[in-house]
């Protein structure tokens, strides 16, 4: 029975799925490194702002921080609960998933690596998908509190697995918003109209989220709205391609995927959503999307 939860790391994920969780729990803890933040949060939903040292007292603690790294260093800093499961929903390093559940368990605390997708949109709609590696008894008693944030809650496998498939999700992501930038230039140069090119291969078999969603509202828009940063996009394709390296497997194509948004990130104006990774493809072509 889960009494209380706490989530810690109010950013562009977190302020919005946490805001999810007085609805279904009693006690609703908040810490952010900006305490401001989750002062407002307190006031906007109803959740209490405590000090870390407090939250980690919770029957179940969220996690959201930038990178696996950002969380070992906070985890080694408390005294956490014994019998707590920690939710880390970081986009993070599978070896760290696997280290922070080892060292955790002779304390009587699980960790769950808990990746989620579905963007802002999706924590603000409570309809993220949890990719959930680590004991599947921990995963089971807190399936309650993600199914408060998300609509697919899927077990995955072992400590590190959640990690591995939101690393690969998101270069097979990048892969699509690379070719799509290509592809669609090409049409341009050829002088046909976007909009009725994009109305049709939405009808077709070269579609995916890029084609039906982050191309239209995002790209040919010009909008770029900062959800998600590019350089937390070039974080995660270079996890996967360290997956890949250590499965000692050939990948041309995610290779050179991670090279370009890598570049992107580093050339891109600070501050640029992941989508903005296609202005570098725009410089070269001369061509403007949209
Ligand atoms: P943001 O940059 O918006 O937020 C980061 C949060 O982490 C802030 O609350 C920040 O606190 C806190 N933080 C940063 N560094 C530290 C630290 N060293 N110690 C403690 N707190 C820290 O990131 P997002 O919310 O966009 O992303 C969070 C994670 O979720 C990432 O791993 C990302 O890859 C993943 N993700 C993001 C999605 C998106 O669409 N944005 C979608 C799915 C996954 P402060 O306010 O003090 O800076």
């Amino acid at each position: 029975m889960i009494q209380s939860v706490a989530f810690i790391g109010l950013g562009a994920m977190g302020y919005r799925m946490a805001a999810h969780l007085p609805k279904h729990f009693d006690t609703v803890l908040v810490w952010n490194r900006n305490f401001s933040k989750a002062k407002q949060h307190a006031t906007e939903y109803g959740t209490t702002a405590v000090e870390l040292s407090e939250a980690v007292q919770a029957d179940i603690i969220f996690s959201c921080l930038p990178t696996s790294q950002d969380v070992e260093t906070l985890i080694d800093s408390v005294e956490i609960k014994s019998g707590a499961i920690w939710i880390d929903c970081t986009s993070g390093v599978p070896e760290a998933a696997q280290r922070l559940a080892e060292k955790l368990k002779p304390q009587n605390i699980d960790f769950l690596d808990a990746p989620v997708s579905g963007q802002t949109i999706g924590a603000e709609n409570a309809t993220l998908t949890f990719m959930v590696g680590g004991d599947v008894n921990a995963f089971e008693r807190a399936y309650p509190a993600m199914a408060a944030l998300g609509k697919l809650i899927q077990h995955v496998g072992d400590s590190g697995a959640g990690f591995a498939v939101k690393a690969i999700n998101n270069m097979l992501l990048a892969v699509n918003l690379w070719s799509v930038a290509e592809g669609f230039s090409t049409l341009k140069a050829h002088g046909v109209n976007l909009d009725a090119a994009l109305n049709c291969i939405n009808a077709s078999s070269g579609k995916s989220l890029v084609t039906e969603n982050i191309f239209p509202q995002r790209v040919l828009s010009r909008e770029f709205p900062v959800t998600f940063a590019l350089p937390l996009l070039a974080k995660d394709t270079g996890i996967a391609l360290d997956l890949v390296h250590d499965a000692k497997l050939p990948a041309p194509i995610l290779s050179l995927t991670q090279s370009l948004i890598q570049a992107a990130s580093l050339t891109a104006e600070p501050n640029s959503d992941f989508s903005a990774a296609v202005k570098m493809y725009e410089s070269w072509s001369k061509i403007t999307l949209e």
